[in-house]
Order: C-alpha cells, then structure tokens, then sequence
C-alpha cells in the first residue's frame, strides 16, 4: 500500500500552487478593499482573464472529459486542485467546465447548451430547492404539465446559485404526482422562455437567487434524460459536490493555519510571543490534526470514485468533518488573530461567513448524519470498510 501522491499528480498539485501564488494572491488586497468599499470582488473581465492563463498554463476543463477539450484530471487531481485554489479568497475557478448531470443531454441539446456551457458562452444553474422542500427533496411542488409538444411550467425556486446570472436553468419539476419523486423531471429552460429571478442577500458572497416560473412554455425536447427521470439527476448533481466541499474546506484552513502560526510567532503579550503559551499552541496542534482527517477523507472519497465505485458514504463522511473542520479552524484562527482577526484587514471574517455555508448548502450536517447512519444501521455500508 503506498499512500503518498504520484510524481504526475505532485507535478499538478505544484503547477497549480504557483499559478494560485503568483496569479492570485497577489490580489488578495485588492478583493479586501473592494469588498469595504462594497463593490464586486472581482470584475468579470479580471476572471475571464485569469482563466485564459490558467489555460495557456494547461488548466482548462480539470475534470472535463477529453473529447469535449477538458483535461479529464480524474477526481483525485481535483482534490488536490480545489484544496490549492481555496487557499486564496480571490474567488476564481477554473474554465472549460459543465455542470455533471449536463453530459446527459442528447446530440441537439449537448450542441445547444453543453458545449456553450463548457466554452464559456453560456451560464447553467441547477434548481431543485423550494421554499418548501430544501431538505425534504421529495416534497417539490412546482408542475409541469404537458400542452401537446410542450410543457408548462409553473412555481418557485429558491436559493439557486448563479440564479440570477445564469442563462439556461435545469430545473426539476413534477409531471406524475402519483408516482412521488419517480414522477419528476429535469427541464432545460432557457431564460428567454420567460422565467424570472430575484438576488437573495446572504451573510457570505454566494448570492443565490430565487427562480419564478409563471405558465413558462418548454418544448419536449428540452427535457435532459428520462421523462419522470429527474430525481435521480437531482441527487446526482448534489451528490457530485459533497466531497468537494470537503476539499475547498482543506485548502482554506490550511492557509489560515499557516497565517495564524506566523502571527503566533509574531505578536508579543506580556514580554513573549503568543506561540509560546500552551492554549496557542493547543488550538495549533487540534487544527493541523483535524485538518489532516479531513484531507484523508476526501482523498478517500476522490479515489473511490476514480476506482469506479460508489462513494456516497464516503462523500457524506467528507463533507461532513470537513465543512465542522473548516468551522472550527477558522474559529480558532481568529482567535489567534485577537481583535485583527474581526477587523477585514485580514480575510478570516470573510472565510468565516463563507465557511458557515458549508454546514448547510448540499445537504446539511443533520441529512449528513442521516445519511450516514441509515446506511449503517441498514447494512448496506459497515464499519471499517473503506480501507
Ligand atoms: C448559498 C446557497 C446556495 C444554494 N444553492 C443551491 C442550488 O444551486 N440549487 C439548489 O437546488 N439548491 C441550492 N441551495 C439549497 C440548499 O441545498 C438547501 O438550503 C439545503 O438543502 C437545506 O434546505 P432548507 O434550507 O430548506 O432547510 P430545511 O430543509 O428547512 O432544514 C432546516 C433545518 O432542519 C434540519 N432538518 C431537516 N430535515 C431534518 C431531518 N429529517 N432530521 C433532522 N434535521 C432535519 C436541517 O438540517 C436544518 O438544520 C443553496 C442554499 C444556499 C444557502
């Protein structure tokens, strides 16, 4: 068993880590002071920018499949990849990318929406949440009823992200209520039919929208898979990006740590620097242990899935101790950071607002559990068996 990376993924995982040190970073100061000044982080056109040279760099698709021009790194490189960039608050991901469950479309649609999507010509969101069915995924209301070659769609959604930017939204509706989450399905509706979306103000950057569907018209052919196919898609794209909140977890608290020991060294109380004092040096040692859990978890949960097995349990495990490790860490980093640490001279306010998503959006700590636990309880997943 050997457990340390290949020379190929250190290559990428170094490659990677420059580009975030040399490319990024540097405007760490400048996303600050725009986000006093309560402006964009960044201007679209800076992002756009820094994704042609991530390209040129050769990162462009990370995970997207060859033949669509992606690199197709495999999920563990993509780990790797998310912990390196979350290390910088300057929001950037990389281009050339499409949501998971858009590789279902037909030859028409990939043309229309999945290429676009990868090419950076069009925005995708996916809309499963309700204001009454978060959570509780099977309790959707919004309806879809046929009208001869087309579908009418009527209802809301909330919490969308990039709602309100998006051009094409997959959305998950009812077609057979008496068949409960077998009787729903996913449409590809572009904006132009007629939907509409309002911006919701959160405490972090993510600004999520609500979606208002009055009697919008969606020809047959934009149904994405199956018609009462839809469920299975919608737990497919949630489930795609548990482990990966995970990951982004991993990378922001390793950084934190890292500035949080440096002012340790620094900052002087009572004739000696803080570093020296034993409840410093405890919320040091529990950070770096909690961070590593998590890596292994996450890199578990990638490898599992570059294996061709199912993950699920894994991914839940992940996001699960990494979304509370990231909460905890940064927690603690602020402390460290005394007054500093509240001030947004320095970003753990920011990661601090933005962590707290973590514990919430794509199923929360409480369905985590749940989920979790189910499968134990129900032996279809037993203890030990990962390893
Ligand atoms: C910023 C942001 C972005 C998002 N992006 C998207 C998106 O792009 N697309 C999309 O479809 N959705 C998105 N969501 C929605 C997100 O997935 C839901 O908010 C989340 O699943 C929780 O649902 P809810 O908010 O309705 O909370 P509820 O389901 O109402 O839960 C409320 C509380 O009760 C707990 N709870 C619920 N059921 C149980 C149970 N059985 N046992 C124990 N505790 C329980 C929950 O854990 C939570 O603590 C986003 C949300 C946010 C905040």
């Amino acid at each position: 068993m050997d457990l340390r990376l290949t020379d190929e993924q250190r290559m990428v995982q170094k490659t990677i880590r420059q580009f975030v040190e040399k490319e990024l970073m540097p405007l760490e100061n400048e996303v600050l002071r725009n986000d006093i000044e309560g402006k964009p982080s960044l201007p679209p056109e800076k992002l756009k920018e820094l994704q042609l040279k991530a390209k040129e760099a050769g990162f462009w698709g990370i995970n997207t499949p060859a033949e669509y021009g992606g690199a197709d790194l495999g999920q563990v490189m993509m780990a790797l990849v998310l912990m390196e960039t979350a290390k910088t608050f300057v929001p950037f991901q990389f281009g050339g990318t499409a949501d998971n469950i858009l590789y279902y479309a037909n030859e028409e649609q990939k043309e229309k929406y999945l290429i676009p999507t990868i090419n950076g010509e069009k925005k995708s969101c996916f809309a499963m949440t309700e204001p009454g069915a978060g959570s509780d995924t099977r309790n959707i209301k919004m309806t879809a009823v046929r009208d001869g070659d087309e579908w009418i769609l009527n209802g809301e959604k909330t919490f969308i992200t990039g709602g309100n930017e998006a051009d094409f939204v997959m959305v998950i509706a009812v077609t057979d209520k008496e068949l409960g989450p077998k009787g729903v399905t996913c449409f590809l509706v572009d904006r132009d039919m007629g939907w509409t979306s309002e911006y919701i103000h959160t405490m972090g950057d993510w600004g999520p929208a609500s979606l208002f569907f009055d009697n919008v018209r969606v020809p047959h052919e934009n149904i994405l898979g199956e018609v009462n196919g839809g469920y299975k898609l919608g737990l497919e794209w949630i489930g795609n990006a548990r482990w990966i909140v995970g990951a982004r977890a991993v990378g922001m608290a390793e950084r934190a740590l890292q500035m949080a020991i440096d002012y340790s060294k620094e900052r002087e109380t009572f004739g000696k620097p803080i570093a020296d004092r034993q409840a410093i040096q405890w919320m040091i040692a529990d950070s770096a242990v909690e961070i590593e859990a998590a890596k292994w978890l996450v890199l578990n949960a990638a490898h599992t899935l570059d294996r061709g097995e199912d993950n699920r349990h894994l991914a839940s495990m992940a996001k699960l101790y990494g979304a509370n490790m990231g909460n905890r860490v940064i927690d603690r980093v602020l402390q460290i950071h005394g007054g500093m640490g509240y001030t947004k001279e320095f970003p753990f306010e920011k990661w601090y607002r933005e962590a707290r998503l973590w514990r919430i959006y794509d199923g929360t700590d409480e369905i985590q559990r749940m989920i979790i636990s189910r499968n134990l309880l129900k032996g279809n997943v037993k203890i030990g068996d990962f390893i």
